[in-house]
């Protein structure tokens, strides 16, 4: 058991002094390739999750704000070059990117710890890579592509192309600042379009450094703004401002349907990268050991506030006492803790309302009739900061709220079953439909499930890879569209069809009169 009492966990002070880390006063957006300061008159403190203190006061920009970013992306795409350059040349921009984020990565590793309280060691192991990559990806993919050309129609040559969108607003959440952002952002640059990104207000530091860091590349000015505050105020505006072409929205199911109506007045594109309550199917023939490691991570990895989480684990009768024991055991002995420790596994819940609400779903579970196996606490020892222990229930239906809501923390909820064919109808019944795990060593069961099975990705005998030239996206509630190559082509591109005859055409004469 690691959790002992007296827990120490660094002040922001002293991850300021160790990592060199300078923090500003005041976070507002960037529009136009400088600060653009917040005309609003809201403002709130931004507040350290494993500490309860001050970070720096988050100044929101309003309406009027958004406007001006819109205006400074609006023109980099309708006055400069930036949509028509040579893939060569945007490619030596996104390479140039790539360095700058590199020459970065560990003064934006600590800023997103300091931010959402994750584990500063999972951030260096997955998502300063993922960031890299997401660059390194569509800098050199962009090129690759090609359209299209037809010849069937009699006389005609009709060819296809691509151009870029326009300016793209993109919205997304706290739980991965940069991966989420970066996946949409060199998507979106690679095919030519300019950008406004709208952070969450939980971590709108972490996204501000890295634009500016995205300008030490020579980004042209204009191309990349940010504007920063809370959901229903700076990203409402963002959203329904009629110079906005394409909407990218990643966070909350709930939010996503706010979003579409928005944007649906200006009849804009959209795409949906929303929630999840994924089935985590682990049958009598996995590989059980691999199938438990597979399984925590699953559940735990970025604090379980993951879109991908596997949190409902479905477990086959002759497996599952076995399972629960062993996992609910490894589970206890989690070290939960200082972000900034290297050994801590899950760090701090990103803010106070969210601590409460996770917290609160261990209630939910006994109140419905559940078993609570680990956890269910506040994790003793801490004076401060949202640390809660890693918890388990045992379900008593998939009806239940803890097997239908997304919890979005180190929660899962089990169920056992017969039958294969139960598994895949629970793994179903759900709204959602982003991902699913499969533990098996048995080819049959694993063919026929993962044809089965509802969701987006489904993952056999592995958790949480991701090949970024496959669709990442879901099924039912979990989304619209996809991300990845051809799917953020879809995205963030217009078609265009040009059509012409190959030999001059003698036109039918109108109006020759008698
Ligand atoms: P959220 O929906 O509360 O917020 C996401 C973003 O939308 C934030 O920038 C927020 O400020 C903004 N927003 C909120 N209300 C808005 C409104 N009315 N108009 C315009 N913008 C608004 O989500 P969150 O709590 O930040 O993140 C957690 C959610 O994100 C979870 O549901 C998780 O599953 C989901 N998520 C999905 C994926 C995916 O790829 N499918 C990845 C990560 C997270």
């Amino acid at each position: 058991m690691n959790r002992a009492p007296g827990k120490q966990v660094r002040s922001v002070e002293a991850v300021k002094q160790e990592f060199n880390l300078t923090l500003p006063e005041v976070v507002t957006g960037f529009a136009g390739g400088e600060s653009l300061p917040a005309r609003g008159d809201f403002r709130m403190t931004a507040i350290s999750p494993a500490t309860e203190t001050p970070l720096y006061e988050l100044d929101e920009n309003n309406a009027e704000d958004v406007d001006r970013a819109v205006h400074a992306a609006r023109s980099a795409f309708d006055n400069t070059d930036w949509p028509s350059l040579p893939h060569s040349q945007r490619k030596r921009v996104l390479r140039r990117i790539c360095d700058a984020i590199e020459k970065h990565k560990d003064e934006l590793a600590v800023i997103q710890s300091l931010e959402v309280g994750l584990p500063l060691s999972g951030i260096h192991a997955m998502h300063m890579p993922r960031t890299l990559e997401n660059f390194d990806f569509f800098s050199e993919v962009a090129g690759t592509l090609a359209g299209e050309s037809f010849t069937q129609t009699g006389n005609y040559l009709s060819v296809v192309t691509h151009e870029p969108a326009g300016v793209a607003a993109l919205l997304t959440p706290w739980n991965a600042p940069l991966v989420l952002v970066s996946m949409k952002l060199a998507a979106a640059l690679s095919l030519g379009n300019t950008v406004v990104l709208k952070p969450s207000e939980y971590c709108p530091y972490s996204l501000r450094r890295f634009v500016e860091v995205l300008h030490e590349a020579d980004l042209p000015p204009g191309v990349v703004n940010l504007v920063n505050g809370r959901g229903p105020v700076t990203g409402d505006s963002l959203v329904r401002h009629p110079g906005v072409d394409v909407v990218g929205f990643v966070g909350g199911t709930e939010t996503g349907k706010i979003i579409m109506t928005s944007a649906a007045q200006g009849l804009k594109k959209v795409g949906m990268e929303l929630g999840g309550k994924s089935a985590n199917i682990v049958t009598d023939s996995a590989n059980l050991e691999t199938a438990i490691d597979g399984s925590l991570l699953a559940i735990l990895s970025g604090n379980g506030s993951q879109c991908l989480a596997g949190s409902r684990i479905l477990l086959q009768r002759g497996i599952a006492d076995e399972f629960i024991e062993k996992f609910t055991d490894r589970m206890a002995n989690v070290r939960v803790g200082d972000p900034f420790d290297p050994q801590t596994e899950v760090g701090a819940m990103a803010f106070a309302s969210h601590y409460q609400r996770v917290l609160s779903y261990a209630d939910v579970a006994k109140e419905e009739g559940g078993e609570l196996l680990v956890g269910g606490k506040p994790a003793p020892g801490f004076e401060a900061g949202y640390f809660m222990e890693p918890t388990a229930v045992l379900a008593k239906s998939n009806q239940t709220r803890v097997c239908q809501e997304e919890i979005f923390g180190p929660f899962a909820s089990l169920l056992k079953f017969d039958t294969l064919d139960e598994a895949v109808a629970i793994a179903n019944e759900s709204d959602f439909g982003l991902v699913s795990y499969l533990w098996s060593d048995d080819l049959p069961t694993v063919m026929r499930a993962s044809r089965q099975i509802k969701a987006g990705t489904v993952w056999v005998n592995t958790p949480l890879t991701r090949d970024l030239r496959a669709p990442f996206g879901g099924y039912k509630q979990s989304g619209i569209g996809r991300d990845g190559l051809r799917a953020s082509v879809e995205l963030l591109t217009e078609e265009k069809t040009m059509m012409i005859p190959n030999e001059p055409l003698t036109l039918p004469k109108l109006g020759l009169g008698d």
